[in-house]
């Protein structure tokens, strides 16, 4: 029988043009790696073969019980690791007793290996096998390859990753556990970026490079799908994503877009992009009546590792993302993220790192010039402190360790005491 609910099309963002996917590899071929692509389905047949209750019903296998929104023909491939199903917590007095905007944290850093990024690269090894690759690569500021590493390793296939020389050493150490093959580049993720892209282009590598690879933000979606699920359909007013790429940003929206389509909600939130001072181009270009090729292109230098980048690859989706959803970009200095990142684990319990604790951040930064609207607001925690401790252990503010000195027993018998 025919399979029609997971027909879809490939649309270019910037030409318009669609594509069959067997047409097209994972960007626009006239438009080339510029041409980011939106997957497309069939949502009239969807809306009728396909309900918001039957959903409740498959919650074992985490992000795949949506893969009728999933550009795959096969689940034959899907790793075995559980992607998704990640706590909604409600956390109403977050921003202090009677503030007037109620706050949720998703907590990501639950994933199998500790970031929202594994919901793109589980996706994106079921894509590349399902294309005959045999090695894929990746260029990452740490997480997406840490991801990649991770979803690799559950299914044997031969992995190739790209980081910056300064990339966290947890990170680092995890790909190194799950064998994959390690390139430092001297420099950012820019340059990371580049030598990637033509080594695959070489080697004939799969390439699950954020910005490369369009097929990232129908994975990284389903945390949107699951947000809704997870209020019972009612969409918050607000979604404060961290920006380094965009990618997470726009696959937000592209989640709420789906949803809307099949009629599962009602509205898109106001999708709140955050990115921090030291590496702020989304801000800047959204900001100014520039067209994006004239944006200047700032080396990045906020210790927020994961939203650390140049040019964001993924800027066509992260601005449609602001625009599209009457949201807005915010800018938070490294400092208030490392005071977010404290305050959002001593309160709450969720364990964030420096990138994902911008998006408390910039809620903090938005409460103050909105304090007296009633809102609901999500805050996405894209991925765990545990991957990137310094901020942490340097931070002064909070009581430090006590030391006990080591007291040797004067005789046995106090030793048995
Ligand atoms: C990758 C990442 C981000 C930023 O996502 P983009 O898609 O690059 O904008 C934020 N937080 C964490 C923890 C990440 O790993
Ligand atoms: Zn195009």
């Amino acid at each position: 029988m025919k399979n029609s609910y997971r027909e879809y099309v490939l649309q270019c963002l910037v030409c318009d043009r669609s594509y069959q996917p067997h047409e097209v590899s994972y960007y626009c071929p006239h438009c080339k790696t510029d041409g980011a692509l939106d997957a497309l389905y069939d949502y009239p047949t969807l809306k009728r073969q396909w309900s918001r209750d039957s959903l409740a019903q498959d919650h074992a296998r985490g992000m795949w019980r949506y893969d009728r929104l999933m550009p795959l023909s096969s689940t034959r491939f899907i790793p075995p690791l559980l992607v998704g199903n990640t706590p909604l917590y409600s956390r109403p007095e977050l921003l202090g007793k009677g503030a007037r905007i109620k706050v949720f944290v998703k907590d990501e850093s639950r994933q199998p290996t500790g970031s929202l990024k594994d919901r793109a690269s589980a996706l994106a090894v079921a894509h590349a096998l399902q294309s005959g690759a045999s090695t894929v690569a990746v260029a990452s500021t740490g997480n997406a390859a840490s991801a990649l590493a991770g979803m690799s390793a559950s299914l044997g296939l031969h992995n190739v990753i790209y980081l910056p020389k300064s990339a966290p050493r947890e990170k680092l150490a995890q790909m190194q556990g799950y064998g994959a093959e390690i390139v430092l580049v001297d420099g950012q993720y820019d340059e990371a970026f580049e030598q990637c892209l033509e080594a695959c282009e070489t080697h004939g590598w799969y390439n699950r490079t954020t910005g490369i690879n369009s097929y990232m933000s129908e994975g990284k979606k389903t945390v949107a799908f699951e947000m809704c699920e997870q209020l019972n359909w009612q969409v918050p007013d607000l979604v404060f994503v961290p920006v380094g790429n965009g990618c997470i940003l726009g696959s937000v929206y592209k989640g709420f877009f789906d949803l809307l389509q099949l009629g599962w909600i009602e509205r898109i939130p106001r999708l709140i992009g955050v990115q921090a001072e030291q590496s702020n181009f989304m801000y800047r270009a959204w900001r100014s009546d520039q067209p994006m090729e004239h944006i200047e292109r700032i080396a990045p230098t906020s210790l927020a590792s994961s939203i650390n980048v140049a040019l964001p690859r993924d800027r066509l989706k992260a601005m449609r993302a602001v625009t599209a959803s009457d949201g807005e970009f915010i800018c938070v200095s490294d400092p208030s993220i490392v005071a977010a990142a404290s305050r959002l684990a001593a309160s709450t319990g969720v364990f964030p790192e420096a990138g994902a604790a911008s998006a408390f951040a910039g809620l903090l930064k938005y409460a103050q010039t909105h304090p007296d609207t009633p809102q609901t607001a999500v805050i996405l925690i894209t991925g765990s402190g545990l991957k990137d401790t310094s901020i942490f252990l340097s931070d002064s503010t909070k009581s430090q360790p006590r030391v006990l000195p080591h007291h040797v027993p004067a005789s046995p018998a106090e030793a048995l005491l």
